[in-house]
C-alpha cells in the first residue's frame, strides 16, 4: 500500500530514515555559541537575548518582541498581562497542540471550544460568531456567557501547521464583542496574510523556537505586540518582575521566570539568519508533493488565496479514520515517519466540551489529517 507516495517521499531526502521535521544548522550556530560562552553570559540576560528581540521585530514587523523560554511560557504570560484569571472563559479551538488549551487552564480560565474550518484547518469565524450570537451577550462592555455567567475575555486561534487562519475576520469579530485575540502562531513564522505577518492580527501573538519548528533555539519562544507600553509590562513580568535599581532586589508584584536564556539566544539568532533559505527550500519542497499528489488524486493541503504558508509540516487529507491508520503504518515501517493530527483537545480527560458546541469539521479532519517529512534538506 501506499508504494509510490513512500517512493516519491524518499526521493527528497537522503537515504536511510526519514524525520517528520529535523532542524538543520548550516549557518553561523557554532560561531554564536562559541561567542556566547566566551563572553560567560550564557543565562538570563545577554546581547543575544537583545539581538533575538531585534530581528523578530523586523522580521514579523511588530513594535515590541519579548523573549520567552518556550512558547507555551509565552502563551500563558500573553493571557496573564491580558488580566485572564479564574472567573474567565477563553475561546480556542479544539483542533491544536495541547499547548494552547495548557496555556488557558494555567491562568484558571475554562477554554470554550468553537470549530475550525475545513480549508484553514483554523478556527471557523463563521463558528465563532455563531457561537457568540447564540450564547453571549454585552453588558458593559464585556462580553458575557448567559449559560455560566462568565465574562469570555481573549480568544486563541491558531495557525495550524504555518497555515494561516481566517485571522482577520476573527479579529474583527472579536472587537465587536470586546475580547482579546491572542494569536497562536507557534507554527506560523515566515506565514503571511497579504502583506501583514500571522502573530501580528491579535492584541498579542506567540511564536515558538521548539526543536521541531521551522527555527529553533533549541528551547525558546517569544510574545510579540504592537502595544509598546503592554510590551514593557511583558519584559518586566517574564523577568521575575524585578523593580530597576543598581543593586537592591524588590519585587512589586507577581513576577516569572520565563527568560530565553543568552545561549539558546545565540542558537535562534543564527537560525533566524537562515530563515529566508529555508522557506525558499519548503516552498520548492511542498510544491513538488503538490505536483505530485495531484497524479495520485490525493489531497495534499495548500496555502489559502491571499495567505502565504510557511509550509512548516506538510499536511494530507485521507479518505477516512481507516485510510489514515493504513498510511500511518505503510509510511513509518518503511522508515517514513509520518504522524496523525492531534486528538481533539475534547477528547482529553481535562477539556471536556461542556458547552456542547458541534464542531464537525474539526471531527472531520481529526479523522483524516496526517503530515508527512518536512524537513529543509541542505543544499551541499
Ligand atoms: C509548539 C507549539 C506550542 C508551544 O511551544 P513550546 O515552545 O513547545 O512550548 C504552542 N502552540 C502550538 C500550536 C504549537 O505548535
Amino acid at each position: 500500500m501506499f508504494k509510490n507516495v513512500i517512493e516519491h517521499i524518499k526521493s527528497h531526502f537522503p537515504k536511510g530514515f526519514i524525520p517528520l521535521h529535523a532542524p538543520v544548522f548550516v549557518g553561523n550556530e557554532k560561531k554564536y555559541l562559541n561567542e556566547c560562552i566566551d563572553s560567560t553570559f550564557v543565562s538570563s540576560v545577554g546581547k543575544f537575548v537583545d539581538r533575538f528581540e531585534v530581528d523578530m521585530k523586523a522580521i514579523t514587523g511588530a513594535k515590541s518582541v519579548v523573549a520567552t523560554m518556550n512558547g507555551t511560557a509565552a502563551l500563558h504570560i500573553a493571557l496573564h498581562v491580558l488580566g485572564v484569571g479564574v472567573e474567565d472563559e477563553v475561546i480556542t479551538q479544539p483542533l491544536t497542540f495541547v499547548a494552547t488549551c495548557n496555556a488557558i487552564k494555567y491562568t484558571g480560565a475554562t477554554p470554550i471550544f468553537v470549530d475550525v474550518d475545513l480549508d484553514t484547518m483554523g478556527m471557523s469565524p463563521k463558528s465563532l460568531s455563531a457561537f457568540l450570537e447564540q450564547n453571549c451577550e454585552l453588558k458593559k462592555g464585556q462580553c458575557f456567557n448567559k449559560t455560566t455567567g462568565k465574562i469570555i475575555k481573549a480568544c486563541v486561534p491558531m495557525h495550524t501547521f504555518g497555515f494561516p487562519c481566517a485571522i482577520q475576520e476573527i479579529v474583527a469579530i472579536c472587537n465587536v464583542w470586546n475580547i482579546e485575540v491572542v494569536e497562536d502562531a507557534a507554527e506560523s513564522l515566515g506565514s503571511w496574510v497579504g502583506n501583514q505577518h500571522t502573530g501580528t492580527f491579535g492584541k498579542v501573538g506567540i511564536f515558538s523556537f521548539n526543536g521541531n519548528k521551522i527555527v529553533t533555539a533549541g528551547g525558546g519562544g517569544c510574545v510579540v505586540t504592537d502595544d509598546v507600553e503592554l510590551g514593557k509590562k511583558l519584559k518586566h513580568l517574564t523577568t521575575t518582575a524585578k523593580e530597576p535599581h543598581a543593586w537592591a532586589y524588590r519585587h512589586e508584584v507577581l513576577g516569572f521566570n520565563y527568560r530565553m536564556p543568552n545561549i539558546n539566544a545565540a542558537l535562534i539568532c543564527a537560525q533566524l539568519e537562515c530563515l529566508p533559505q529555508f522557506l525558499e527550500q519548503k516552498r520548492i519542497l511542498a510544491t513538488a508533493y503538490k505536483a505530485f499528489f495531484e497524479t495520485q488524486e490525493m489531497s495534499f493541503k495548500w496555502e489559502q488565496e491571499g495567505t502565504k504558508a510557511n509550509f512548516w509540516l506538510n499536511t494530507l487529507l485521507l479518505k477516512d479514520a481507516a485510510e489514515k491508520t493504513t498510511f500511518l503504518e505503510a509510511t513509518n515501517k518503511n522508515g517514513v515517519m509520518t504522524r496523525p493530527i492531534w486528538d481533539l483537545m475534547t477528547s482529553l480527560p481535562m477539556y471536556q466540551n461542556t458547552l456542547n458546541v458541534s464542531i464537525p469539521n474539526a471531527a472531520y479532519l481529526a479523522d483524516r489529517i496526517v503530515n508527512i517529512p518536512s524537513s529543509v534538506v541542505p543544499i551541499t
